[in-house]
């Protein structure tokens, strides 16, 4: 079946600089800082004007080119930032408005969107054919950059409350709403066992959305000493280090032999699915946030009555204006801090160095701050 889309007419909006700097995606390894034009405005868009912005597991993932992006892509999906212009389309916003826009910039009416599924999002404009509702930075211009076009922009444009700094919201548009979103969708009941395995920046907002959703226990995996330790502070308590005792018998010692009622796969790998499966009690969930690599095998033979009436669900990053409202509450009524995350700050102009630093894991890292 085809579809005929018809472009959306955009020009030059008013008052805007005509070139901008972003980072570009170029090839294998090759992210690079360009001078670019300015993005055009529709009637259903906005301009935003990036003020802070970071880097991604995914985007790195595009710099390896183990994601594939059209060469010439700006890169980056998760944007706090000022309207610089709005669409003839977009009601209740000014410009100089501040706003936090989600990664997923679902239309709000297509299919998906009607039935609930908003980061599935088809769309209905010239950019329908795609992975789920991830635009920025995917099928269109991302927000490592001066300026970027927010689609849809009635849907996607959350105003941040004047008592949340830019800092306290930077981390809401992609990994808080994907983190927390593993322990909504496995429906975490109080009192429960959840186990998250892999503790880097999704995997520490799983715990800390476990820790929300009034799980009783909560068990942190990693091996890397701080991020055990922020683990911790995000709502585990218990931690263990795959590299000092096999996780799944740890996990089985610390509830009763019996394995966890969730199990929280944040990595992406066929290791740790894998343990999930078998850290997870009969009739438990394993909810899986990883961005899988190749093929996904599901062993039975450990489970091999009805796979142990084990249930699999997955999430993807949920967006639209929102849900980032109500992450922002979150933040502002102290139920969640992310600020620590935030170790390491640079200037767009510095950002190669930021992808050579964040892309191999140097120095600590968990996310980077980058400053227009
Ligand atoms: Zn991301
Ligand atoms: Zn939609």
């Amino acid at each position: 079946m085809s579809t005929t889309v018809q472009p959306v007419p955009r020009q030059r909006a008013e008052g805007l600089p005509e070139t901008m700097r972003a980072a570009v995606f170029r090839g294998h390894e090759s992210i690079r800082l360009e001078e670019v034009p300015v993005p055009a405005i529709g009637p259903t868009d906005a301009i935003v004007k990036v003020t802070l912005t970071t880097i991604c597991g995914t985007d790195v993932h595009i710099w390896r080119e183990e994601y594939p992006v059209a060469p010439g892509r700006i890169i980056g999906h998760e944007p706090v930032g000022v309207i610089a212009a709005l669409g003839d389309a977009v009601t209740g916003y000014a410009v100089g408005d501040r706003v936090l826009v989600g990664a997923i910039t679902p239309c709000g009416s297509c299919f998906y969107c009607q039935n609930h599924v908003e980061a599935q999002c088809s769309g209905h404009d010239d950019e329908w054919e795609m992975i789920g509702g991830w635009r920025l930075g995917n099928s269109i211009d991302g927000v490592q950059a001066e300026y970027f076009r927010v689609p849809y922009a009635q849907a996607n444009l959350a105003k941040i409350p004047d008592d949340l700094t830019d800092e306290q919201c930077l981390l809401l548009a992609d990994i808080a709403s994907t983190g927390i979103s593993a322990a909504e969708t496995a429906n975490v009941q109080i009192g429960q066992t959840v186990a998250v395995f892999a503790q880097g920046p999704i995997g520490l907002c799983a715990t800390a959305g476990a820790h929300l959703k009034g799980a009783a226990l909560v068990i942190g995996v990693d091996a890397i000493e701080n991020r055990l330790t922020l683990a911790r502070r995000m709502g585990a308590n218990e931690l263990v280090d795959f590299t000092q005792e096999d996780p799944v018998a740890a996990i089985k010692r610390l509830t009763g032999g019996r394995g966890v009622d969730v199990a929280i796969e944040a990595l992406g790998k066929q290791e740790t699915f894998q343990w999930c499966l078998e850290a997870t009690r009969p009739g438990g969930t394993v909810s899986s946030l990883g961005v899988y690599g190749g093929k996904l095998e599901i062993p039975v033979e450990p489970y091999i009555y009805g796979i142990g009436d084990k249930k699999i669900v997955t999430t993807l990053c949920p967006g639209g204006k929102e849900r980032m409202r109500k992450l922002m509450e979150l933040v502002r009524h102290g139920r969640i801090d992310l600020g620590e995350l935030v170790t390491h700050s640079y200037g767009l102009d510095q950002i190669e160095e930021a992808y050579e630093l964040f892309g191999n894991q140097r120095d600590g890292v968990v996310k980077v701050a980058i400053r227009p």
